[in-house]
């Protein structure tokens, strides 16, 4: 028999007919289970995420079954396969048309590493032209690691305070990527 599990409420206080909580929490627990993922897939980790998105591993489970093909609609780039040096600046603008908040998942050695790639061609890991949040290994990484790899990006996502992508930390880090809010 089939069993839905409900999303646990955020910590708060409770009483007789009231609940409160922060606003941190629950905007963290809404985009944690509605993340719109862009699908970058170039080659063979993109067979994966198709095995990942199936009914088998089911992506939908998490909420993420509308996967996105415009950069505007999504908040997850989800990388998967070998980048060549003259893709990097396509990634790189379909990085920057997405909206903030955004996260970005590299999926397999090529597109976190460059691979087995160590060629003038390609690139060597995606996070020389944008910035990685989770990193998942293998060539090809199972559905089950990218399955892990985004629950990771969920936890991120849940616990992120809103005011991040405000702060001075965050500035610095798009400064490296020359990249302006
Ligand atoms: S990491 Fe391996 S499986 Fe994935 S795209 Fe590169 S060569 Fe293919």
């Amino acid at each position: 028999m089939s069993q839905i599990n409900l999303e646990k409420a955020p910590p708060g206080f409770e009483g007789p007919g009231f609940f409160a909580t922060s606003l941190d929490k629950v905007v963290g627990m809404a985009r944690k289970n509605s993340i719109w993922p862009l699908p970058y897939a170039t080659s063979c980790c993109g067979i994966e995420f198709m095995a990942t998105m199936a009914s088998h591993y089911d992506l939908a489970r998490f909420g993420s079954e509308r996967l996105g093909f415009s950069p505007r609609q999504c908040d997850l780039l989800m990388v998967m396969g070998t980048i060549s040096k003259k893709m990097g600046p396509v990634l790189r603008q379909v990085y920057l048309q997405m909206a903030e908040p955004r996260w970005v998942l590299a999926v397999g050695a090529c597109a976190s590493s460059g691979g087995i790639f160590d060629t003038y061609s390609v690139l060597q890991g995606i996070d020389e032209i944008i910035p990685v949040d989770v990193y998942v290994p293998g060539c090809p990484p199972r559905p089950e690691a990218i399955l892990d790899g985004f629950m990771k990006i969920q936890s991120l996502v849940e616990n992120e305070s809103v005011r991040r992508r405000d702060s001075e930390e965050y500035k610095k880090l798009m400064d490296r990527y020359q990249i302006s809010l």
